[in-house]
């Protein structure tokens, strides 16, 4: 057997990479490398830094289970506290000596007699390690809308995830594209400035109203002093959005948790009316599939914009871009100065996987997820890929919150790994058969969900891979998932 560099790289420096990387650690490896393409650590908050950035997900309920955070100024904290947060974590658990910054990774390869992953950055090295982790997230390689025209437009184009904090819309006429939970968060901010501003809208979204305050300084106090009450707040909002995404979404099969769904487009319908007193605005803000085909959002100013005199909805689509602004399908022409792109992100072309990875026997992972179904073990194994997980992939995504799938993919981790060092073993692997069985298992799950028996044909949601398969969130509860991560037989992997 030849040397191999690293016992581990992982590819990601966000809340993924990083807890993979603290997970490593708890479990006796030092001897790893994470590389990341940005030049801090951080993943999506890093990158994104759009104004009116916040989470909206409770920050009771967004951090890692074993590391609450008792400062969190808000309920639902803004963009650069949650960076803070990520820096803390990686600085308190000792990860970030171990990352490698503006390495991108353009592939990794298995080495059949070696036994380990070849894995190739930009400028020409090869890394070597025995195993690999791809932590690239769900919502990381920006899209571009291909409309025609637009690589003619004379101003500034600006997508969210490229955001130029010296940028100031005041006085300006500016165009936004997109109306998912990043336009929501935008369009206000950008509306208190901008002199004249038109959203573009495809498929409008349904929003509900933002339950958020201050946390008290004493409030602080006692989640420090006594971490108990935090996890007790903590139980109360996960319950929550556990409901959310469980009883509306995955079991909607059943009709009282139908009806449930119902009112959870009323509630987002006298959001809407209690700001936006014009019938026929109310109507076109409205969508006209249920709620949970695509992940909704939360605002108390998103549809009051709307009624703003220099705020226009534009919901009849897009001709072309022109040299100065954007001529609508009807004919005519919005002159802008900026065009903001909020278009979102490409998840099943570009990102399964987010890099090239080639497995046993020359299987090519994107290829084979495209001709085969996408499907992964437990949301992070494929059979013919030894010695790897990949976190962002098919049915990983436990719904509304990142940490939960952190929580269940560190079990896993636990669990695979404790048994590769009780065995003195190095290579593990999906068995074909366990694989098999688990996305037949999945399929049926779906099969009660909104996803499969509700009105999502208007939806446009990157829930659905290009198939019309909804296999991006894992169709339980986060419960049964960290229940499974944990218990899952190990002759579900083969283990040498
Ligand atoms: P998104 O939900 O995918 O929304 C993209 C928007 O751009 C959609 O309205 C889409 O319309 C529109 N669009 C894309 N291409 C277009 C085209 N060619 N012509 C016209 N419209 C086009 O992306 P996002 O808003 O960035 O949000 C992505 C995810 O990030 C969210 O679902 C959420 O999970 C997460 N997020 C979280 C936070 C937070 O926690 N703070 C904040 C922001 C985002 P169609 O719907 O018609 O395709």
């Amino acid at each position: 057997m030849t040397s191999v560099q690293y016992d581990a790289v992982i590819v990601g420096a966000g809340f993924a990479g990083i807890g993979a990387a603290i997970q490593l650690k708890r479990m006796g490896y030092e001897n790893f490398v994470i590389l990341d393409r940005e030049d801090d650590l951080g993943g999506t908050w890093y990158v994104n830094h759009y104004p009116g950035l916040a989470v909206d997900v409770p920050t009771t309920t967004y951090s890692y289970f074993f590391e609450p955070n008792p400062n969190w100024s808000r309920l639902f904290s803004t963009g650069t506290e949650i960076k803070q947060y990520a820096d803390g974590v990686a600085d308190k658990y000792d990860v970030r000596r171990h990352m490698r910054f503006r390495t991108v990774v353009q592939g990794a390869r298995w080495d059949e007699e070696a036994q380990a992953w070849r894995v190739s950055v930009a400028d020409g090295e090869t890394l070597t390690a025995r195993y690999l982790f791809t932590a690239t997230g769900f919502l990381s390689q920006p899209r571009l809308p291909e409309i025609p025209g637009i690589e003619t437009f004379d101003g500034r184009v600006l997508h969210t995830t490229a955001w130029d904090d010296s940028y100031d819309p005041t006085g300006e006429r500016v165009g936004i594209i997109g109306t998912g939970a990043t336009a929501v968060q935008l369009i206000p901010e950008l509306a208190k400035k901008a002199a004249d501003l038109t959203v573009y809208q495809r498929t409008p979204i349904w929003v509900a109203p933002k339950l958020d305050f201050r946390i008290s300084e004493r409030a602080k106090r006692l989640f420090a002093r006594i971490p108990l009450t935090q996890r007790i707040v903590r139980a109360i909002t996960d319950t929550i959005y556990e409901m959310m995404i469980n009883v509306g979404v995955v079991h909607y099969r059943v009709p009282l948790f139908r009806r449930l769904n119902i009112s959870a487009m009323d509630l987002c319908k006298i959001n809407q009316f209690i700001q936006v007193r014009d019938k026929d605005l109310r109507r076109r803000l409205t969508p006209d599939y249920d709620i949970g085909c695509k992940r909704p959002t939360f605002s108390n100013s998103y549809f009051r914009t709307f009624t703003k005199p220099h705020v226009h909805l534009q919901s009849d689509g897009i001709d072309h871009v022109a040299a100065d602004g954007i001529v609508n399908a009807d004919g005519t022409k919005t002159v802008i100065d900026t065009l903001v792109l909020a278009t979102g992100f490409d998840l099943w072309e570009a990102n399964f996987p987010a890099i090239e990875v080639i497995g046993r026997e020359g299987r090519n992972l994107g290829k084979w997820w495209r001709e085969n179904r996408f499907q992964a073990y437990q949301g992070v194994s494929m059979p013919y890929f030894p010695n790897y997980l990949s976190l962002a992939s098919p049915y990983a995504f436990l719904g509304l919150n990142f940490f939960n799938t952190m929580e269940y993919q560190m079990r896993l981790m636990d669990r695979l790994f404790g048994e590769l060092q009780r065995r003195g073993a190095t290579t593990f692997e999906v068995t074909e058969q366990a694989n098999a069985d688990y996305l037949d298992r999945m399929t049926e799950l779906l099969g009660d969900s909104l996803w499969t028996l509700g009105n999502c044909a208007s939806s446009r949601s990157y829930y659905f891979n290009p198939h019309g398969e909804p296999s991006l969130l894992r169709p339980m509860s986060t419960r049964d998932a960290i229940t499974e991560a944990s218990e899952f037989p190990l002759s579900d992997y083969q283990i040498s």
